[in-house]
């Protein structure tokens, strides 16, 4: 059993023309496929937000998607759901595995910088945010955009008020100027939903050693993206040992309560030798053999270190 907290299905499914029910051969996540790979819980994104009628417009798909009771999703929006959701897969058979499903928008841009529609977002269920997607909007500056700007006033608002309301905040697609000001400023753990380690893979979507440490010390935890080009500085070089490889400098910098799976499932191109959902009980069976983790250590990458920001976050 895993959590996952960045997985792009709801873009992937639209795009590819399948829907979440049957068993595809596009993409990388469906029911059957998480059933199978033994997924409790995903952080499930849209596509990123870079404004609101794109916000409005894959939360109401999200809403529609996580009713439908033949996706067998269940939506978590305190710890107690989750935690009710892991008794009753105990006693579920495969086929009939519920699939925990935390609401998140992967990007700011949607919301107001009065943040009523953050008020209005919390209600339905938002629980996960990242200030930007890649773009610089009215809150930070995402990665693409050089590190000349970083967080603005409004975005210092924007985090007081998601902790206050207990959403986790996402540092996951923040240049390095808004990673270290909205350090500056928090008080709850963060998580980086999908990045991976910049001394690796030099890409500005990773994270240097310094901010790897940076989330350690606000008790957060890292996603490790299985992205190639977050893998390896160069994407063609990129296998499975090069995600162990991810967790094992994480771990190293900092240890095993700080990483956890942020696959970015249904949003990347994976390594040749990765097929979808179903190869991530391999993946973490080899950080268990290769790093010689104890059952203690697996637990808390499978799921215990994202449970922990969440019921610091959420309560
Ligand atoms: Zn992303």
């Amino acid at each position: 059993m895993f959590i996952d907290t960045h997985i792009a299905t709801l873009w992937a499914m639209r795009e590819q023309e399948r829907t979440f029910t049957s068993r595809s051969e596009k993409g990388h996540v469906d029911l059957p496929r998480a059933q199978e790979a033994d997924l409790l819980c995903g952080f499930f994104t849209g596509f990123p937000t870079e404004s609101h009628f794109i916000t409005e417009k894959m939360l109401a798909e999200w809403l529609r998607w996580t009713r439908d009771p033949e996706n067998k999703l269940v939506r978590i929006r305190n710890f107690k759901d989750l935690e009710r959701l892991e008794e009753r897969r105990k006693s579920q058979r495969q086929s009939e595995k519920e699939i925990g499903a935390v609401l998140c928008l992967e990007g700011a841009a949607g919301i107001d910088s009065e943040l009523n529609l953050l008020e209005i977002y919390y209600e339905i269920g938002l629980r996960s945010m990242g200030l930007t997607w890649n773009e610089e909007n009215q809150f930070a500056t995402g990665q693409a955009q050089g590190n000349g700007r970083g967080l603005t006033a409004e975005g210092r608002n924007l985090v007081a008020r998601m902790e206050e309301l207990g959403i986790i905040v996402d540092v996951s697609h923040l240049n390095d100027t808004s990673f270290w000001n909205l350090m500056d400023i928090v008080t709850k753990p963060v998580i980086a939903s999908h990045s991976n380690v910049r001394e690796l893979a030099n890409h500005p979507r990773n994270l240097t050693k310094e901010m790897v440490e940076a989330i350690h010390s606000t008790g957060g935890t890292i996603g490790i993206n299985f992205y190639k080009g977050f893998l390896e500085t160069d994407p063609e070089k990129a296998d499975i040992n090069s995600i162990i490889r991810m967790f094992e400098a994480v771990i190293n910098i900092a240890d095993t309560k700080t990483a956890h799976i942020g696959a970015d499932l249904d949003g990347c191109t994976l390594p040749p030798d990765l097929k979808d959902i179903t190869d991530v009980p391999k993946v973490l069976d080899k950080v268990k053999e290769e790093l010689s983790l104890t059952n203690q250590d697996m637990e808390r990458i499978r799921t215990g270190n994202v449970k922990r920001v969440m019921r610091q976050v959420w309560e």
